[in-house]
């Protein structure tokens, strides 16, 4: 077994983990990204609805080859068919093919002088006084700092005593990419409801006018059989062909209390970095990767890895995100609790008094709580949502 020495290690090539190696690299760390599996962005378990502006707040070109298709708004469909449309006049958001979007993430890391290793899953981390011992399936490695990017179901987490995510707010979904569909190529649709996805919500994200990558998370149900209900009944009387399908966990829990110890920084999906109301993580996990990448080549330029310097990490993302995942959950918490008769006189409310225009005009994909404080000064919308302001 080799046994070799590294400033940065990284565990996991996801898109979170990619941004630390790429923040730490440019500061001219010595980074290892240590991956699983056989190929960056394989297998793809994300939607890869991202918006324009999160990416160009990650520095992330917003026309790269990773980019399927350009969406300007959505239409959300109630239980009982109500809907009503949000919008822009140009796009807001892109559609990107995951595993190219990681495989460029990756080159961009390599091209500042980050190394990655694939095949190479991590069994365990041990802290010791002056580094970390590293045991993976390959070989056994030491690093004075050590990222935890492993995505949702981390293991260093649970090992470095910290608490985890509650399994409770892990959702299953379920998603396939549909050639010969009929949509509207510029818009995503949103369905709620108990009967279609109990707990969260269905997709159709369109890559062209069509095919559409259509999917759903759901709470205590079989997101696979929900999915195959709902496909029929969206594309009923169509003739269209299943490319690919994948399944996967939604994140909805917020992020976990602590995301630093001695040594140890943890980011993205590992840390509950998502968007409870829609399970997008790719922005907010890479915005705090940024930070990660800078606070751990700190570290490393002032031999400083204690958990006083490295609480810098979690100060820095929650004062940056913090009121962001605040209102998010808050809003995830509603509208869990939500009959599908209450879910329905919201969107009436919405459409009589003209909301969506507001959430048009003032809407953010990932810094959303604006909105949702907006949305909650309107008093019929208050007055409705009494009975479960206690949650
Ligand atoms: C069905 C579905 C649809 C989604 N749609 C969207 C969307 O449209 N937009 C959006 O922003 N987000 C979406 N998400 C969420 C998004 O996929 C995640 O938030 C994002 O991938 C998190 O990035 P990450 O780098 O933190 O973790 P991951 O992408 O999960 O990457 C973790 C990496 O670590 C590797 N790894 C794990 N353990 C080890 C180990 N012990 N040793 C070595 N390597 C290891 C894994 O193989 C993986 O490559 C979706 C998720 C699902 C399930």
């Amino acid at each position: 077994m080799s046994f070799e020495e590294r400033q940065i290690l990284v565990v996991g090539a996801g898109p979170s983990g990619l941004i630390v190696a790429k923040e730490a690299a440019r500061r001219g760390m010595d980074v290892l990204v240590v991956e699983e599996d056989s190929e960056i962005g394989v297998p793809c378990h994300c939607a890869g609805l991202l918006s324009l502006k999160g990416l160009e707040r990650l520095n992330i070109s917003t026309d790269g080859p990773y980019v399927q298709n350009m969406i300007q708004g959505a239409f959300f469909y109630s239980p009982s068919g109500l809907s009503f449309k949000v919008e822009r006049q140009s796009p807001v958001a892109c559609v990107v093919d995951r595993s190219i979007f990681d495989k460029h993430l990756a080159s961009q890391a390599i091209r500042l002088g980050a190394e990655i290793k694939l095949n190479n899953r991590v069994l365990g981390i041990r802290l010791e006084k002056n580094y970390v011992v590293v045991k993976s399936e390959n070989e056994i490695l030491k690093a004075s700092m050590i990222i935890d990017a492993e995505g949702v179901s981390s293991r260093i987490v649970k090992a470095s005593g910290l608490k985890p995510m509650n399994p409770s707010h892990l959702l299953p979904g379920f998603q396939m990419d549909l050639y010969g569909v009929d949509v509207n190529p510029n818009y995503v649709e949103v369905h709620v409801g108990s009967k279609v996805a109990p707990g969260f919500f269905a997709w159709v994200i369109p890559l062209s006018s069509n095919s559409a990558r259509v999917g759903l998370a759901c709470r205590k149900a079989n997101p696979k059989e929900l999915l195959r209900r709902f496909v029929e009944r969206r594309f009923k009387g169509e003739e269209y062909k299943l490319l690919t399908s994948r399944s996967g966990i939604i994140v909805t829990s917020g992020p976990i209390e602590k995301t630093f110890v001695n040594r140890l920084l943890i980011v993205g999906d590992a840390a509950g970095q998502v968007k409870p109301t829609t399970g997008g993580g790719v922005i907010l996990g890479g915005l705090c990767g940024t930070i990660a990448g800078k606070i751990a080549a700190e570290a490393v330029n002032l031999r400083k890895f204690d958990e006083n310097f490295l609480r810098l990490y979690e100060e820095s993302w929650r004062r940056e995100l913090g009121r962001e995942f605040k209102y998010m959950l808050w809003a995830r918490r509603i509208l869990n609790a939500l009959s599908d008769h209450m879910i329905d006189k919201g969107f009436e409310l919405i459409i009589k008094e003209g909301l969506h225009e507001t959430i048009s005009y003032k809407g953010d994909m990932d810094f959303q709580s604006s909105v949702i404080l907006e949305l909650l000064r309107r008093r019929r919308i208050l007055r409705m949502l009494i009975p479960l302001l206690r949650l």
